[in-house]
């Protein structure tokens, strides 16, 4: 088995400026600006380390993700993204995406950002209702996320992505659709939506335990789902993923890479790579990250290198493959694995399925409501 394509770079901010109540990423509430000019140098750094291990590769996406990248000035973005086209070999037309909150934009930074070659945002306004943000613990409020949509157009964006998250406590049907209503009339190229999980170490998940809140039923969590794919669809947005749709064309790039078997490389505190057959994350202790960085070693949890068999390898391949709409082609499984995807699982996994998985000539796919049961069935391949 060997893959080789594009690479796609992701680079981790972990910082953020206080932690909503929901939020277990691998994120930091700072105390100085400079910690963050601190962190974007040693990723700087990082880049030069990375990139010699991989000489001659060619990048097509590069992702900023958190935490809240837009906390981080744009020389800071500019600084990283030049190192970046020094250190590899960046194609003609990367996607250059970076997340950013609402309430932490103007739109002289969105210029800076765009000036540094940043050419794809991606807000997490996570709902147009105040209650619902503040029960989340998000710092912006409706009118930031508006604005700072507006914000993003002037400065030049125009392939913004909205995050949007269903199944809050608290949240009607109602509530959700205009939410919805709200951010297909705005008209992003890119719209994802979550259903919100409630992680164990949380906030949300202490309230939880004390009964300060009821959790969302799931039967209405997926009427929540498909209601919102069927008001997306109206508006001319294509599902092209179980979380995400976008306008014809406007598909992220980077994230298609995770759900395509391709190769990513994660730089930055806790990131994770798939490269050269091989998975593993960076270190997520900030002192191992920076001592790593000081010594020029490339700050890899030696124990986190993932030695899967290749029938585990194909079961990620579907497992992954098998979040598109278009699902996954049988000739491409037969040309990673040189092996029949059918040889290696039962066809009865189709035929217990009916409805719901679909094997139709080179494609094998989740139907919509297929995907309200992805895990399930997708376990039936691991
Ligand atoms: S902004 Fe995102 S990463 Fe930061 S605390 Fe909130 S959910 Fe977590």
């Amino acid at each position: 088995m060997m893959t080789t394509s594009n690479l796609g770079l992701y680079l981790h901010i972990p910082f953020c400026e206080r932690k909503c109540r929901y939020c277990d990423f691998l994120s930091f509430p700072y105390a100085q600006t400079q910690i963050l000019s601190e962190y974007a140098m040693a990723l700087r750094e990082e880049v030069m380390i990375q990139s010699e291990a991989w000489p001659y590769r060619l990048v097509d996406t590069i992702y900023i993700g958190g935490g809240t990248p837009s906390l981080l000035s744009p020389e800071d973005v500019a600084m990283l993204l030049d190192s970046i086209r020094e250190n590899f070999h960046v194609s003609l037309d990367p996607e250059i995406t970076l997340e950013a909150n609402p309430n932490s934009v103007t739109e002289e930074k969105l210029r800076g950002y765009r000036q540094a070659g940043v050419n794809r945002l991606s807000l997490g306004v996570q709902s147009f209702d105040n209650e619902v943000l503040r029960f989340l613990g998000r710092l912006h409020d409706k009118n930031q996320a508006m604005n700072a949509y507006q914000k993003a157009k002037r400065a030049g964006f125009d392939n913004i992505n909205l995050d949007l998250m269903f199944g809050i406590p608290g949240q009607s049907m109602k509530k959700w659709t205009d939410t919805v209503r709200q951010a297909t009339f705005l008209r992003p190229q890119h719209i994802s939506l979550y259903s919100l999980s409630i992680e164990e170490g949380t906030p949300l998940y202490e309230s939880l335990k004390k009964h300060e809140f009821l959790e969302t039923p799931s039967a209405i969590d997926r009427e929540m789902y498909h209601e919102a794919l069927k008001m997306m669809r109206q508006a001319g947005y294509n599902h092209y993923e179980i979380s995400n749709a976008a306008l014809s064309g406007k598909e992220g790039r980077h994230n298609m890479k995770y759900w395509s078997y391709m190769e990513y490389l994660g730089l930055g505190l806790g990131a994770s790579s798939f490269i050269h057959d091989s998975r593993y994350k960076n270190v997520d202790s900030m002192i191992d990250y920076l001592k790593c960085i000081k010594s020029h070693t490339a700050p890899i949890d030696a124990g986190s290198v993932e030695n899967y068999t290749i029938r585990e390898e194909m079961g990620i391949y579907i497992f992954t493959g098998l979040r598109r709409a278009g699902g996954i082609s049988l000739e491409h499984f037969r040309k990673c694995f040189d092996r029949e995807l059918f040889d290696v699982f039962s066809y009865d996994v189709v035929k217990k399925n009916k409805g719901l998985l679909i094997h139709n000539g080179d494609r094998l796919y989740l139907t919509e409501y297929g995907m309200d049961v992805s895990n399930r069935i997708l376990s039936e391949f691991v």
